[in-house]
């Protein structure tokens, strides 16, 4: 066998640095580091963040003669589309991308009648180990940065307005961060992700806060940490399990944290930011639906700033476990509400192009 000389380009240690990565005086540091004038970062910004494009060719209102490098040096693509699923006559829409380094990630489009709500992902991959998680299995590869975070947003806005999504041109109301990974074990890009969906044009998309759900396995002191932010996001707790026993197993966090802990930090930032608490509960055949566990967790749950979403276990290849039985489900919420504990069982879009939580982990919060 002759030996083989083969060139492996050296590997990028991070992505490329984008705009959504700065805040604005950022931008305009960087823009004017390249030469020019510092509002064209505030041109960029908005055809970026209000009409979507990277097009150089679509920004008119720059000199002809900027456009590529700026858009080369702000705005590089970071996402590459891999594959595009639709279901539900293409009102849900997964899409799989690959990220510079060859790192896969997923997001998640749901139209409804009265709104949009995008499933992203924070982290390729995850490291919380969870058993139940098609994620959990596979382990973490890497945080994402925050305008890879961003970018899986305006591609699904960029859809919407562009009228490829049924239903007519949109816009997306609702971002949940219940895609791949543990959002607050990457706290700090998916703050700057949430900062640049919330601010207004050109420094952000402008959605509502109130329309961005963070769901986490229950990282205390970063719960407390989200609290602090002054961003009015909606905190979604996955607990799984009213008691330690079996948390332990089911969220292995748990043996950091334990039910009591992650309560209290939740109620804590019910209490600072004034939003209700959402308390996500995957129904695990003869796992964790029992009436005792629902009256368990009724008792934690009694008079809190909190709603429940139940969701059927969307069950992974090679799992033991399935979702459980109607008439369990039916029990569990009664036993719920007769604690006057509010609760949904949550709707399973996309569950046959593998898009319902775990496979790719969408999902859809309560609306606040
Ligand atoms: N790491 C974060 C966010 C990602 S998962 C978290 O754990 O909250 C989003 C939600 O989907 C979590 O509540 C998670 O527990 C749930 N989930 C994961 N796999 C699931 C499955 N196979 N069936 C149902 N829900 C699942």
């Amino acid at each position: 066998m002759s030996a083989q000389l083969t060139f492996v380009a050296p590997r990028r240690a991070k992505p490329s640095r984008h705009l959504a990565d700065l805040s604005m005086a950022e931008r305009r540091a960087a823009v004017a580091e390249l030469g020019e004038k510092p509002f064209r970062a505030d041109q960029l910004s908005r055809h970026y963040f209000e009409r979507f494009t990277t097009d150089p060719e679509q920004m008119t209102d720059l000199p002809a003669a900027s456009r590529d490098r700026l858009v080369t040096q702000l705005m590089p693509g970071l996402l590459t589309s891999v594959r595009e699923i639709t279901c539900d006559g293409g009102m849900t829409r997964k899409t799989l991308w690959r990220l510079f380094d060859g790192a896969l990630v997923e997001s998640v489009l749901m139209r409804y009648p009265d709104r949009v709500t995008m499933c992203v992902s924070s982290q390729a991959g995850c490291g919380m180990n969870c058993p139940f998680c098609a994620t959990g299995q596979a382990g973490l590869t890497r945080n994402m940065s925050t305008a890879e975070i961003v970018e899986q947003v305006v591609a699904g806005a960029r859809a919407l307005a562009a009228d490829e999504v049924p239903g007519g041109p949109g816009r997306v109301s609702n971002i949940v961060f219940m895609g791949m990974g543990e959002p607050l074990a990457n706290y700090k890009a998916v703050i700057g992700a949430v900062r640049r969906i919330v601010e207004p044009a050109p420094a952000g998309l402008g959605i509502s806060a109130r329309g961005v759900t963070v769901s986490t396995v229950g990282l205390v002191p970063a719960i407390d940490k989200l609290a602090a932010e002054g961003l009015p996001v909606t905190l979604a707790v996955s607990l799984h399990a009213p008691d330690d026993e079996l948390r332990d197993t089911l969220v292995p966090v748990n043996t950091r944290w334990k039910v009591a802990e992650v309560l209290d930090a939740a109620w804590r930032y019910a209490a600072v930011t004034k939003r209700r608490v959402s308390i996500e509960y995957a129904l695990i055949k003869d796992i964790n639906d029992q009436e005792w566990r629902a009256d368990l967790l009724g008792r934690l749950l009694k008079g809190k700033l909190v709603h429940v979403n139940l969701i059927p276990l969307n069950p992974t290849p090679g799992s033991k476990w399935t979702a459980s039985r109607p008439e369990d489900e039916r029990a569990f919420v009664r036993r719920l509400e007769s604690h006057g504990v509010a609760v949904t069982v949550r709707d399973t879009r996309g569950r046959e192009i593998d898009g319902a939580c775990g496979q790719l982990a969408a999902a859809t919060p309560e609306q606040g």
